[in-house]
């Protein structure tokens, strides 16, 4: 099998340093294992600049998405209602998984290249005084609109909301501070910005807010509240955790470190976005949405108007020379997306616009035929 290059938004490329932490098998009571978990979870408090007692971070098993339906389904109580803001279809997936859950809810849709509307949710919150929770994506990786967090957490606040806040593809890559933006849930992944492997997903809460979620979850395995209260014991998991994922971590979080914390990198993944952009703007790619609501993560462009063109084929153009893309999954047109964090650099970038290059040079060919 050929090796290629993740150029998507997680699983993505990770060092080999990362991966060759996973290749020790480990014992999940043992004490050095939980004093990893432990120092995992304080670091994770320090990339979100901050501490405990007023914060706290749990550990929970599975994808992002188990992170994300273990918060809702564990803080938002009987009586209590949420109301979701979705740009994307992972703000989608939140009212899917309260569905699931039978949450009382109320969904604010706006279309995927659209900043959200912070006088509209005030609106919406101002009159339905049942409303209890707020619900958002940061980066909306469907697109790769940044959505601003800080806008609607203030409209929130005002209201006495608990604002939780779907960071899976931002934290990490770019610098959040939870305080600052009085973000009470935080969820994001293992397989994200912090550059790790797939198998775990992660919170950062306000720890009386997780208090309060004591005996509300709706299911077992993703009860956050009694997650938290073991794993705060001594770092051990409820129930096997994925302990390769766990080392492989650990090790990506020093590097993170190494090099030079989310704001450096933060600044790598904006070069390679505004090099992909410019490349790629140059060859006669259009990207789908503007500068000012384009995140440093991912960037869709759309179709060329090229009848010869095609995704599939373009795919396996790209994959045979190392590296692999992403299909677009907005709904108002037909896209692409280009991933550019990880291990990826402006080299890649640079090896990725000529083989494009030369896959649209082919195609131009064949239409003239
Ligand atoms: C990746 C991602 C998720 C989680 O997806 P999983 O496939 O469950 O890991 C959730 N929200 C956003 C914004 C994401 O980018």
């Amino acid at each position: 099998m050929n090796k290629y290059k993740l150029l998507t938004p997680g699983p993505l490329t990770t060092t080999d340093s990362v991966k060759e932490a996973m290749l020790i098998d480990h014992c999940t009571w043992d004490d050095d294992y939980k004093e990893i978990t432990t120092e995992i979870r304080k670091k994770l408090l320090e990339l979100a600049h901050v501490s405990e007692p007023e914060y706290t971070s749990v550990l929970m098993q599975g994808s992002g998405t188990f992170g994300v339906e273990s918060v809702l389904t564990s803080v938002i109580g009987h009586g209590d209602k949420v109301l979701i803001i979705a740009n994307g279809a992972y703000g989608e997936r939140m009212e899917e998984i309260v569905i699931y859950g039978n949450i009382s809810y109320t969904i604010c849709l706006f279309d995927d290249d659209e900043m959200i509307d912070p006088n509209k949710i005030n609106e919406i919150l101002r009159a339905d005084t049942a409303i209890t929770h707020v619900a958002m994506v940061h980066c909306e990786t469907t697109s790769g609109i940044l959505n601003d967090i800080q806008s609607i957490s203030k409209v929130a606040k005002r209201r006495g909301c608990t604002f939780i806040v779907d960071a899976m593809s931002s934290f990490g890559g770019i610098d959040i501070d939870v305080k600052e933006l009085q973000i009470d849930f935080l969820i994001s992944s293992a397989n994200k910005c912090i550059q790790g492997v797939p198998g775990f997903s992660f919170v950062i809460c306000k720890t009386n807010l997780l208090m309060d979620a004591k005996e509300k979850a709706r299911s077992l395995s993703l009860d956050l509240y009694d997650q938290w209260k073991v794993q705060s014991r001594d770092g051990k998991w409820r129930f096997t955790s994925p302990t390769h994922v766990v080392l492989a971590f650990a090790q990506a979080l020093k590097e993170l470190e190494e090099e030079g914390g989310v704001k450096a990198r933060e600044e790598r993944y904006r070069r390679n976005q505004r090099l992909l952009v410019k490349n790629f703007e140059e060859i006669g790619f259009i990207s789908y949405l503007g500068k000012e609501r384009q995140s440093p993560i991912i960037t869709s462009f759309i179709y060329p108007r090229n009848a010869a063109f095609s995704f599939q084929e373009m795919y396996d153009f790209i994959k045979e020379r190392g590296y692999a893309i992403y299909p677009g999954k907005v709904t108002k047109a037909d896209t692409f997306r280009i991933g550019n964090i990880g291990e990826i650099y402006e080299e890649d970038i640079i090896k990725l616009t000529g083989i494009m290059s030369e896959y649209m040079d082919k195609t131009k060919e064949r239409e003239s035929a």
